[in-house]
């Protein structure tokens, strides 16, 4: 067994990113769990944009989520919309402001000039171990997936070529289908 190798490759590589992802935000007056909430909501759909699926996917405390909240949108960086169906839930979505604010600080500084290096056959070789090992960890341990929405096993292309959820029963724009959602099962696998 390799863990004790792997964990250690993985746990310097996240501690890099987490010094880079410190120092990046602070220019800007931002924690590192402020940018991580606002990198998520830039990648997930309009199923997984809510308080509750932040916590889930952050694994942090409800309190920590919501005073992270409150900060960027006191900030500007996002706005709460309440949901049309139900008035109880709100969506969270990134400002203008917010998306340009991403855009420079992810990928981090010392990430861009790793992969500037790096050839496009190694970047597609790590691409897929990485992938493996965080589903198989997922998977190992039951994890919800937070998967793109075209790997779903609800996802269903039409006759007229357009993509539509089987689980929520509604249409799904191209766009989509290359978001993640809180919702999302393998097709293979069916966890
Ligand atoms: S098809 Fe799956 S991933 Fe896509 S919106 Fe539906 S549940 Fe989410």
């Amino acid at each position: 067994m390799k863990s004790n190798d792997i964990y250690n490759h993985v746990e310097r590589l996240s501690e890099l990113l987490r010094v880079d992802s410190r120092q990046a935000g602070a220019a800007y007056g931002l924690q590192p769990i402020q940018l991580e909430v606002l990198h998520y909501l830039s990648i997930c759909n309009r199923y997984s944009d809510t308080p509750k699926a932040v916590t889930e996917y952050l694994g942090q405390t409800k309190g920590t989520v919501s005073q992270t909240l409150m900060l960027l949108e006191g900030k500007g960086l996002l706005s709460k919309i309440t949901d049309e169906y139900d008035k109880r839930v709100s969506h969270l979505k990134i400002s203008p402001k917010g998306a340009s604010l991403l855009q420079k600080t992810i990928p981090s500084p010392i990430f861009i000039k790793a992969c500037e290096i790096l050839p496009d056959n190694k970047q597609t070789e790590i691409v897929a171990a990485l992938k493996t090992l965080l589903l198989t960890l997922l998977q190992a341990n039951s994890m919800k997936t937070f998967d793109m929405c075209h790997t779903c096993r609800y996802n269903i292309k039409t006759e007229e070529g357009g993509y539509f959820c089987d689980l929520v029963k509604q249409p799904l724009a191209d766009n989509e289908i290359e978001l993640i959602c809180r919702e999302h099962e393998f097709k293979n696998t069916g966890s």
